[in-house]
């Protein structure tokens, strides 16, 4: 078969082995995990390999890819904080969204009651990260103002942490979210069934046994998708990094001054470069950019390749010491971090195929 470049080659026998491992570790500690397909924009064969490898419950920010799932048996929440505008499809097409206002969880109930559905929420509550959910100190009066609604279940609590704010989890600050399902279990005698706490940067606590045993969820990516906790960008034993590969094609190969000529002013996205004089290179340029990657998220497989830096379609690396002679039409391969990922995966310019029957070797 003929491949388009660039391209990504997503391995599904990685997924499914790093959700099996996920799911094992999560599932030993009385924990459901949500996967969450955001990255990889609900791809639907990414999707399946996650199924295969136990996921039951799916978790992405936007109801587009939700709806794009729709003939998918699971259970699918709706991560980003519901607009008002789309309450219709979140009622529609999620089981359970997040939210963390008021003024939207009834226009929620409006649509649950029209569409004559009664709609499951889980409160966000916001730990000290600062990116979404009601302060702790407004949780009891925003709870009581919800039990009012009619076709709207409350049925947890949920924090983000490590996201805007770069707070990592701890039992102190999951500690907070226990504490108020514990208010909320004397001041309204509901018992909360879901406690939801966080994403793949709380695995560390479920590796290190530190996680308290009322969180019985996390909403988890990362984690399967590239097989890394995110507190401190550990690889999780027995989990593949590579499941998601970049293949890019070689346009012109060139030894050149790693140094321009001319007065330096600024580059295509308004900052001034630096260089460093290495003195004459051999450059390749390969036909990908900053419209499809995150050129300091991508890792060349050749460690002997470096990257001098991209525009928004063209890539420059230094092949002087490359393992191997590349010429003009070669493929270079490279994993990618989360931002890379999301970048091609989204990226319309960027092929996605997927490697089938390749051997699993045994890890
Ligand atoms: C993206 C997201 C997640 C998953 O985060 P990872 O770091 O990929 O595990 C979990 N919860 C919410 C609310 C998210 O937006």
């Amino acid at each position: 078969m003929k491949r388009e470049y660039p391209c990504v080659e997503i391995d599904l026998c990685k997924i499914t082995h790093n959700a099996k491992t996920i799911l094992s570790m999560c599932s030993k500690k009385g924990i459901e995990v949500v996967g969450v397909t955001k990255v990889f924009c609900a791809e639907l064969s990414i999707v399946q390999a996650m199924l295969k490898g136990g996921i039951k419950h799916f978790g992405d920010s936007r109801i587009q890819n939700l709806i794009n799932m729709k003939d998918i048996h699971c259970k699918k929440t709706l991560l980003r904080i519901s607009m008002e505008s789309e309450a219709e499809e979140v009622v529609k097409y999620s089981d359970i969204s997040l939210n963390s206002e008021l003024q939207t969880i009834k226009v929620l109930a409006e649509a649950a009651k029209s569409a004559n559905k009664v709609h499951n929420i889980i409160l966000m509550v916001d730990v000290g990260d600062l990116r979404e959910g009601v302060l702790v100190k407004d949780v009891i009066g925003t709870v009581r103002k919800i039990l009012e609604l009619s076709n709207i279940n409350l049925i947890g609590l949920g924090t983000n942490v490590t996201c805007y704010g770069g707070v990592l989890p701890d039992e102190n600050n999951l500690g907070k979210l226990i504490e108020l399902k514990k208010d909320i279990k004397k001041i309204f005698d509901i018992e909360l069934p879901i406690i939801s706490g966080g994403n793949s940067s709380s695995l560390y606590m479920v590796m290190n046994n530190t996680i308290p045993k009322e969180i019985n969820q996390l909403r988890v990516g990362e984690a399967i998708a590239l097989g890394k906790e995110t507190a401190f960008g550990e690889s999780i034993a027995n989990c593949y990094d590579d499941a998601f590969i970049l293949k890019g094609e070689i346009v012109e190969v060139k030894e050149k001054p790693t140094l321009p000529t001319g007065e330096i002013g600024r580059d295509a996205f308004g900052e001034k470069p630096h260089f460093k004089d290495m003195g004459i290179r051999k450059r390749a340029i390969v036909a990908v950019g900053r419209q499809d990657i995150k050129v300091d998220g991508l890792i060349p497989l050749d460690k002997n390749i470096s990257i001098f830096g991209a525009s928004s379609d063209h890539l420059i690396l230094d092949i002087t010491d490359s393992s191997r002679e590349l010429e003009v039409g070669d493929i270079v391969n490279f994993r990618m971090d989360y931002g890379c990922v999301l970048a091609a995966m989204t990226s319309q310019y960027v092929k996605k195929y997927y490697a089938k029957e390749l051997a699993m070797s045994s890890i």
